[in-house]
């Protein structure tokens, strides 16, 4: 029995400890579990993942709850369990690194319990109003007007601070580059910074070109964002897991490389059929899979 106990004990030790979280059991088995799955980065700050990406920045502390991007409608019942056994209360602000519905939807919920919203002013222009998303592999997106309610009622132009939780929290924004209205959002006190989807580990990334979205803007923000942050800083992107400097350094050289061959090859008169045929990806196609949604979008934002 005292065995029993001990080990009961202990096993308790570990789940408040979030050991099971993060190293027993996998973050895709707890995706596969139960559609959410929590890694620990930081003394009150976690990441919440998702089987269909939107990464969550949830901060939780002695003010309240902040969260960088709010997922979809659906969700919002089942992370906000998740930061009630966390420790956490009802969300105060949300951060919408842009206005993507899988960023953004869960605003219609979050914003008519009290939330109070934040995003750049051109991501609160986008939701004010219907929008058409070519995802190039699926069918076009057609994305709604949010109600007043759903909107930011806080936004920048360049940058912005917030204090939160003991910590500042830079917003900052580059010009268009995922969308026209992305935010680095800067967790100082952690050294975390959130890109939304300027920054994608989980493929090569999207880029929302007629839209604004641009290729060069990516390029531009992420080599700002570089400048802003350290080695040691947890680089969380807006689809995969998070990544640290190297790897978004890596990133840009990555698309760097692509731009300019894409480039080239436009400048040499091929359609999109023939730079697709040239395999401009083809040395990160192994870990990063099929390039399709970026070469199209890539040659429509550099045939402009
Ligand atoms: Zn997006």
């Amino acid at each position: 029995m005292k065995q029993t106990a001990m080990l009961a004990a202990l096993v308790a030790g570990l789940i408040a400890r979030g050991v099971f979280a993060q190293g027993l059991v996998s973050i895709d088995e707890q995706i596969a579990d139960g559609g959410i799955a929590t890694q620990e980065i930081g003394d009150g700050l976690y990441v919440f993942y998702f089987a269909s990406g939107g990464n969550l920045l949830v901060s939780i502390g002695d003010q309240g709850v902040l969260i960088v991007d709010d997922h979809f409608t659906d969700s919002v019942p089942v992370y906000q369990a998740k930061i009630r056994e966390l420790g956490g209360g009802g969300i105060d602000f949300v951060v919408n690194t842009h206005w993507h519905y899988d960023h953004t939807e869960g605003n219609q919920i979050l914003g008519p319990q009290g939330a109070w919203m934040v995003s750049q002013a051109n991501s609160r222009d986008m939701m004010t109003k219907a929008n058409i998303i070519n995802v190039v592999v699926r069918p076009n997106v057609n994305q709604a007007a949010y109600d007043t309610v759903a909107l930011p009622v806080a936004t920048f132009n360049d940058a912005m601070q917030l204090h939160f939780n003991g910590e500042r929290i830079d917003l900052l924004h580059f010009g268009p580059a995922h969308t026209t209205g992305d935010a680095a959002v800067i967790l100082r006190g952690h050294n975390v910074v959130h890109l939304g989807d300027v920054f994608n580990t989980s493929g090569f990334p999207f880029i929302d070109a007629d839209n604004g979205g641009d290729i060069d803007g990516v390029i531009r923000f992420c080599e700002a964002v570089l400048l802003e942050i350290n080695q040691d800083t947890v680089v969380v992107p807006g689809h995969g897991r998070v990544a640290g400097y190297a790897e978004l350094r890596d990133y840009v050289a990555m698309l760097t490389t692509v731009r300019d061959r894409v480039a080239a090859l436009i400048a040499e008169g091929a359609t999109l059929d023939e730079v697709l045929a040239a395999r401009t990806t083809a040395e990160w196609e192994d870990s990063l899979g099929d390039p399709i949604r970026l070469i199209d979008r890539a040659y429509a934002s550099l045939s402009r």
